[in-house]
């Protein structure tokens, strides 16, 4: 080499190390490249100075790839003839390093200003520089996204929220790769997930690749040869599952480039992971809600409310909760022929319009035993407008017997999810115990004001009928019957026969007096009867025939003695002294002789 080629070695050499020495650095490969070619064009004086890309080469001189690498070094003498579309250059040099090709330069301008020996100097030199560049490139950018990686994992790991995750790892590939365009294809509803890019993760032919990503858990590829681009398919992937499938296309190539596959792949396992433990997390912390709403349920329902009041409290807990706008309690009768709406119900199911949701619910679940679940109620045959496309129809069974059922309802068509459908199921199973209890308690309470012995009514029903009665009826007549020397009949036959000859007495009580009437039992062996609104003469003859009746009926036989009283609204007379009068005529018919009437004096 001449003198002031061995100085240009010397001034390229540190122009190249000027240019990795930059504070800022010189991040990506194109940048490089362009100090590259300037510090040459600068140093040999040249009009222009290009680089061919390696693809180019080989696809543009097909016969250079056969040659071996010590050939290729003096090829600049015959690219000429291979390539004659770069005709107005005047020299390619090659640039080889450690045995590979890294590229070529061409250089204008420069024919005959330099020797033979300066352009393999650059050219070995320019070889260095890139493979040396190169290298630093991809180790800080590799630094670069190893750092993100570990900025976003440490950012899932303190998001519980599958939104903030999922827009994470969007906003990351972006930033790292602002060419490519990304997806989330998801296979659940996501359905409030504001401006990401999600598709719904479909069985459908046209995305074969995504669902093989889904099934398999691995990364799938698919290149587009005549759409010019590569895609990249990879799961998100949990320890419990596959969470969906992130969609990266990479535009204007024709294979996916590799070294991208790792990161990407890297980045859609933190994301399944982090998906994963937020989905856990308000996985858990709905049902934590849900139970805490069947928890205060149930617990309100135990704590002796009204039938009302519990069927009021368990519609305004389903509207609340569920965000329903109608809640009806249907009850079945024992043929399933009539029904009852339960109060507590929202007020449209006592319109006529209700009737129409409650025969086609309570068809079905008579029929299939089971919840309904309707997202668009539509009937075929029916030419009604359907108000209320969003129905909910749980039956209410209690001890595997159909008692009615639940339905809650709303106008907008598939209002409610699934998971509500399976609470309120939850919710129902739980407060029909509690509501059949409280109709039991009801019942029972009615049991109460009947005799459970005589069947007939208690003295407090008593109580309650003839002050009712004595204030609205114009007279009633009162008597009191005590079964005469009954404790012999205990001496002789026992106790069990003795409460027998009482449920006799009360039978021809019942059979004696009409349904207004009021027959009760006093106490003990002591009875009464009250007849509202009847007169003291008729009273008489049906005191008269009652003592006969029981003389002649009862086995072993037995006969009563009855006391009678009357009043009537003519005189001023109060319920106490209606008794006392019938008490006085029951002792005097004891005191003369028994199984007789006497009527007050
Ligand atoms: P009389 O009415 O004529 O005065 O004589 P009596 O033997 O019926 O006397 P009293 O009415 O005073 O006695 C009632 C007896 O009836 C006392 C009690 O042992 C008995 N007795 C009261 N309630 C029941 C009951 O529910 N079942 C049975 N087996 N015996 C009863
Ligand atoms: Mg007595
Ligand atoms: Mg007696």
């Amino acid at each position: 080499m001449e003198q002031f080629e061995l100085q240009m070695k010397l001034k390229l050499k540190s122009h190249f190390f000027d240019i990795m020495d930059t504070e800022d650095g010189l991040l990506n490969d194109d940048q490089l490249m362009k100090a590259m070619l300037e510090t040459i064009k600068e140093l040999t004086g040249a009009l222009d100075v290009s680089f061919l890309d390696t693809s180019i080469i080989e696809k543009k001189m097909p016969s250079i790839v056969p040659f071996s690498i010590s050939e290729l070094s003096r090829l600049s003498k015959v690219y000429k003839q291979l390539v004659p579309e770069f005709e107005e250059y005047d020299l390619m040099l090659l640039l080889i390093h450690k045995d590979c090709l890294l590229g070529g330069i061409l250089l204008k301008g420069i024919e005959g200003s330099f020797s033979d020996e300066f352009f393999d100097m650059l050219s070995e030199e320019s070889a260095r520089f890139l493979y040396k560049a190169r290298q630093l490139v991809k180790t800080i950018s590799e630094e670069k996204r190893y750092k993100q990686l570990y900025r976003v994992t440490e950012k899932f790991h303190s998001s519980m929220n599958i939104d903030d995750v999922l827009g994470e790892i969007i906003y990351t590939l972006q930033e790292v790769y602002p060419s490519f365009i990304y997806y989330l294809l998801l296979s659940h509803d996501n359905n409030k997930l504001g401006d990401l890019p999600i598709k719904d993760l479909e069985y459908d032919s046209e995305n074969i690749a995504a669902m093989q990503a889904y099934v398999t858990g691995t990364s799938q590829f698919e290149d587009s040869i005549q759409e010019k681009k590569s895609i990249l398919y990879t799961p998100l992937k949990g320890k419990q599952g596959v969470y969906g499938v992130l969609q990266v296309i990479a535009p204007n190539s024709l294979v996916f480039p590799n070294n991208e596959v790792e990161f990407i792949t890297l980045l859609a396992n933190t994301a399944g992971t982090a998906l994963e433990n937020a989905q856990l997390y308000q996985q858990s912390k709905r049902l934590i809600t849900d139970l805490q709403l069947i928890n205060e349920t149930s617990h309100r329902l135990n704590s002796n409310l009204r039938l009302t009041e519990t069927m009021t409290f368990i519609t305004e807990q389903i509207i609340h909760s569920f965000d329903a706008e109608e809640v009806g309690f249907i009850l079945f009768s024992k043929d399933y022929k009539e029904i009852k709406i339960l109060k507590g119900s929202t007020d449209f199911f006592q319109q006529k319009d209700a009737e129409l949701y409650i025969n086609y619910t309570k068809g079905k679940v008579e029929k299939e035993k089971e919840s309904l679940f309707i997202g668009d109620f539509n009937l075929q045959d029916s030419l009604t407008r359907i108000q209320y496309k969003s129905i909910m129809a749980v039956p209410m069974t209690q001890s595997g017997v159909l008692k009615g059922i639940a339905l809650v309802m709303h106008q907008q068509p598939y209002h409610f999810t699934f998971e509500t459908f399976k609470l309120l199921q939850s919710l129902v199973h739980h407060s029909t115990l509690a509501f059949t209890n409280s109709m039991l308690r009801e019942e029972l309470e009615k049991m109460v004001v009947t005799d459970h012995l005589t069947k007939l009514y208690s003295r407090s029903y008593l109580d309650e009928k003839i002050h009712l009665s004595m204030n609205k009826d114009q007279e009633g007549t009162f008597m009191m019957i005590d079964i005469d020397n009954f404790k012999l009949i205990n001496d002789t036959f026992g106790h069990q026969v003795g409460d027998d000859v009482i449920i006799q007495v009360a039978d021809l009580i019942n059979a004696n007096i009409r349904g207004s009437d009021i027959g009760a039992r006093w106490g003990g062996e002591e009875l009464a009867i009250y007849l509202p609104g009847v007169s003291l003469n008729a009273g008489i003859i049906i005191a008269e025939r009652l003592v006969r009746r029981v003389s002649e009926c009862t086995k072993p036989q037995v006969t009563i003695s009855c006391g009678v009283s009357h009043w009537n609204k003519g005189c001023h007379d109060s319920y106490p002294a209606l008794f006392k009068r019938a008490d006085r005529a029951l002792y005097m018919a004891k005191q003369s002789g028994k199984n007789k009437v006497v009527v007050q004096k």
